[in-house]
């Protein structure tokens, strides 16, 4: 594969990172360094948030490689590739990682052409901000044992359950939920998949707060919520292929690897300027080994990212399953790394985050705190080490 950008493709990274530059100029200090605590735990960074969003989907930025009718460009899945990798160089907000990442491609596969029509313009205007219905309390990497069910009466399901960890459910209009449309059936078979207005009567939203307060997760409790026959999305107990078509989207984890080198730089200019026993740390030969490694890391799992995003235009999305696992793996392990070696040579410093004395402004330990639910959130690094020994490398499968 050849991995050197196009002129085509050089001029739209300079158009994308002329925008965000400029868009960075006015960010609130509520926002932070971005991410999903940026995005949901303040007012402010949600304000912000939406206002980007707004303006990318005014260009249409935000759906790309959708065909043109429902709202696209038509575009190569590279070019997304491209803008998120950029964005995320940034720290820019603007992106709805669960309607646009993951819900409209599942559209897109499986919708038919009223609800394409209807619910993906809006996802690629900025409009609408979604949720991801998916986890249980007994039901995490074991999805397909999850129990929320909805019972078909007329031309409405009635949905009754439990949903827990959903990331920004208290600021979503709407939800993408999976739910067990077969009662007989105990596993995947009896699925199906749903979009869900949030404001339907029934719906109650209660915190998952950090240890500080903050919020970004929420359990989700359905009691006798209506959903019509026509927000089911593809075939009645067709939802656990569609929710595995849906992680198959642009997969490549370009954004991990984008904050990999912003993390990185930061850490090179402490090191610089930061003396420890009179010298400079940057002169320590453990520091220097250490630094350069994590930088050929970093260049491994870029490079990783653009063949997946090879893969997907070339081959197709199904084709590349293994590797995004072994990029999300690898891509959350390396920001732990990263962030756990820059936190240990700030010494007790490096575990204070919102104070004067925070080194790097606390940038460190926080990475290295969020790392850990990186590593859990869409499939644990276990359940990814066992899709990369099944599907990539022809292992039996894990029972
Ligand atoms: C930051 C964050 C955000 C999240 N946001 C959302 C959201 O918006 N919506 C949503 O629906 N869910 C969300 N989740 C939930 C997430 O999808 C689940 O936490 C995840 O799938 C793991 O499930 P679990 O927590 O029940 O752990 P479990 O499945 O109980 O796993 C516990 C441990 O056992 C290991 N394990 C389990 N099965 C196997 C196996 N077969 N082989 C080897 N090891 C195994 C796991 O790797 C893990 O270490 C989020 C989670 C986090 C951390």
């Amino acid at each position: 594969m050849d991995f050197k950008l196009s002129k085509e493709q050089e001029a739209l990274k300079e158009e994308f990172e002329a925008f965000f530059k400029e868009e960075m100029k006015d960010v609130p200090p509520e926002y932070g360094r971005g991410g999903l605590e940026g995005i949901y735990a303040t007012e402010k960074g949600w304000q912000f948030h939406r206002s980007v969003a707004k303006k990318l989907g005014e260009k249409g930025w935000l759906s790309r490689p959708w065909p043109k009718e429902y709202g696209g460009l038509d575009a190569p899945i590279t070019e997304q590739l491209i803008f998120n990798e950029v964005r995320e160089r940034h720290r820019a907000p603007g992106v709805d990682i669960f309607g646009l990442g993951m819900f409209a491609p599942t559209l897109l596969i499986a919708a038919n052409d009223e609800q394409k029509k209807r619910l993906l313009p809006p996802i690629a205007r900025g409009d609408v901000v979604y949720c991801q219905g998916w986890s249980e309390p007994n039901a995490g990497s074991d999805l397909a044992g999850l129990k929320t069910k909805a019972e078909k009466k007329g031309d409405r399901y009635i949905i009754n359950g439990q949903k827990i960890w959903t990331t920004g459910a208290h600021k979503a209009d709407c939800m993408f939920i999976l739910a067990r449309t077969d009662s007989n059936e105990k596993r995947s078979r009896g699925l199906s998949v749903f979009h869900l207005s949030m404001d339907t009567p029934g719906i109650e939203v209660r915190p998952i707060l950090y240890m500080d307060g903050q919020h970004l997760y929420n359990e989700v409790f359905l009691t006798d919520v209506e959903i019509p026959e026509t927000d089911r999305i593809g075939a009645e107990n067709d939802g656990w292929r569609l929710t595995r078509e849906t992680m198959n989207f642009e997969r490549s984890n370009v954004g991990m690897f984008s904050e990999g080198y912003n993390l990185l730089n930061e850490l090179i200019e402490y090191v610089k300027i930061t003396k420890r026993n009179g010298k400079f740390l940057s002169e320590n030969p453990i520091v220097r080994q250490k630094i350069a490694k994590l930088y050929i890391d970093l260049e491994v799992g870029h490079t990783l990212a653009y063949k997946i995003a090879w893969l997907q235009e070339k081959a197709g999305l199904i084709f590349a399953a293994s590797a995004a696992s072994e990029a999300k793996v690898f891509g959350s392990e390396l920001l732990q790394r990263i962030s756990n070696f820059g936190s240990e040579i700030m010494g007790l410093y490096g575990q204070v985050a919102k104070s004067k004395w925070a080194p790097m402004d606390g940038s460190m330990v926080d990475i290295y705190q969020f790392c850990m639910g990186i590593n859990i959130a869409a499939g644990t690094s276990e359940i990814q080490r066992n899709l990369i020994a099944w599907v990539g490398l022809g292992l039996p499968r894990f029972k």
